[in-house]
């Protein structure tokens, strides 16, 4: 994949519990008997103190991972087969396109498939999020407690490392499953927990797919963490800032377009002749929406746009009509 890095999108967001939430720790109670049968995953930090909880960006990119592949899949179903399928599947262990256990990585883990073909050969969601051989474009930071440094966040802060104890089997009992309990579960309830998504050398329908994926998490259609069939992990997120950076630029002109006013995708970089190697889908680039100023000026070479609140909605729905075009067009793509 190229090495130098084109363009990049960062957001913060705040997840807020709407319930009990239990990402688990893997710790269980063993011989120590201060510990639940399921804890709550905890890590040292230096302001934070030495045993808060907190949201590992790794569970929350899975979580993004397998909403962004139940999208995929659901479009490959209203428009038949697609290979390679919008969305393959990353638990499988076939290299064989068109089987339900075709994983991309799997297929491209091969000696014959340069680098250039890690991305051509993937599916949309690898392109986005990865595979063995394919490192991801979006990254997602570990989201911890509100910091308490500043006295408005106290409460949250607290309110997330108040866990509370929760009985395995009370919560089979709401939903009549059966229980495979009894046991008891460390969960957080309340406070706030913020953390950062990053996704660089982005097409404008990664922006697009990731629009449809965060609307829907920020509306608490997404759970997250452990036990999500049976009610827990609701969620509410909202988005604090979001900027559009361009490293390497000293000055808001390039390629022809002016940063300050337009949306570049990686493409608006790249030679013709590259774009098609990768099969990169083309795209224009498109005005801002209202809302993004100018946040870095290049005078450190790095230009860079940022919006909050109206804004980032608006770069939303510039960017899913990106998505459709890029899924319609997927069938006639040749990716061989
Ligand atoms: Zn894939």
């Amino acid at each position: 994949m190229h090495k130098r890095r084109f363009n990049e999108f960062s957001l913060t967001f705040t997840i807020r519990p709407q319930g009990p939430l239990l990402i688990k720790s893997g710790q269980e109670s063993g011989a120590d008997p201060t510990l639940l049968d399921m804890n709550f995953v905890r890590t040292h930090h230096g302001r934070l103190g030495d045993n808060t909880v907190y949201l590992p960006g790794s569970s929350l990119k899975g979580t993004l991972r397998s909403y962004a592949e139940k999208i995929a899949r659901t479009l490959g179903d209203e428009q038949g087969d697609h290979f390679p399928p919008y969305s393959c599947n990353p638990l499988g262990t076939s290299d064989r396109r068109g089987r339900d256990d075709y994983y991309c990585g799997k297929f491209l883990d091969k000696p014959q498939h340069d680098q250039v073909a890690q991305h051509r050969l993937a599916c949309p969601i690898c392109r986005t999020f990865g595979h063995t051989s394919l490192a991801a474009h979006l990254r997602l930071s570990d989201a911890y407690p509100l910091d308490p440094i500043q006295p408005d966040n106290l409460t949250w802060f607290e309110q997330a490392n108040q866990t509370e104890e929760r009985d395995g089997v009370a919560i089979d009992r709401i939903s009549g499953a059966v229980a495979v309990g009894p046991f008891n579960l460390e969960v957080v309830t309340k406070g706030a927990f913020q953390g950062t998504l990053t996704l660089h050398n982005f097409q404008l329908w990664q922006l697009g797919l990731l629009a449809i994926v965060l609307r829907d998490l920020g509306q608490g259609r997404v759970p997250i963490g452990f036990a999500k069939s049976r009610g827990l992990g609701r969620v509410t997120v909202t988005y604090e800032r979001a900027e559009i950076g361009y490293p390497g630029r000293f000055r808001p002109q390039a390629n022809g377009h002016d940063l300050q006013q337009s949306l570049l995708g990686v493409t608006a970089f790249l030679s013709a002749d590259a774009a098609r190697a990768y099969d990169y889908f083309p795209e224009a680039p498109v005005s801002l929406p209202v809302g993004w100023a100018l946040s870095d000026d290049g005078s450190y070479g790095r230009v860079a746009v940022a919006g909050e609140g109206a804004a980032i909605d608006g770069l939303w729905r510039t960017a899913v009509p990106y998505w459709a075009d890029f899924v319609a067009s997927w069938q006639s793509v040749q990716h061989e």
